[in-house]
């Protein structure tokens, strides 16, 4: 699977994650307009200053192993499944920001192994990143429930 197709999946996926989305449906562009609607991934959120800005908002995978009844990525529904790498989301993230789609990420996931082993790909992420692409845009990282407190740790000083 390549990594558009990947995204489809997991901006789609992630448009169920509570926050204010802008980038839920397609509407093309018609009569030679200005613009469209495309199911991308990017949403708004808001800067401490109030200034919108734009965010890349995707899922790190859909592929949960648990089955809550009411979560679209339950592992009993049967739907699409997909998982990126850290250094996928990586260059999506920083490719989007040079081509000025997006000014930041928010970054949710479902639980894939068990909680450790997720937060520590969000982690690995979110390093690549702030340490190797020296990137320095808005970053919202969840937090898996569950996960250790040693990695919580280490999101709170890498990001
Ligand atoms: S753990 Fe999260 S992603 Fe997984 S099924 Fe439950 S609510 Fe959905």
């Amino acid at each position: 699977m390549d990594i558009f197709e990947k995204l489809e999946i997991l901006s789609d996926a992630a448009k169920y994650d509570a926050s204010c989305s802008s980038s839920g449906s397609n509407r093309k562009n018609k009569n030679n307009g200005i613009g469209n609607g495309d199911v991308s991934g990017i949403c708004h959120s808001w800067g401490a200053d109030g200034r919108c800005i734009s965010l890349l908002k995707i899922l790190f995978t859909n592929a949960c192993i648990y089955d809550c009844k009411y979560c679209i990525n339950r592992r009993s529904n049967d739907v699409r499944r997909a998982t990126f790498t850290p250094r996928e989301v990586a260059d999506l993230t920083i490719n989007f920001y040079k081509r000025n789609y997006i000014e930041g990420l928010f970054l949710s996931s479902a639980v894939i192994k068990n909680p450790d082993y997720t937060m520590e790909l969000l982690v690995q992420t979110v390093t690549i990143l702030r340490e190797e692409y020296n990137f320095n845009g808005y970053i919202h990282c969840k937090t898996i429930p569950g996960c250790s407190k040693e990695l919580i740790d280490k999101l709170r000083k890498t990001s």
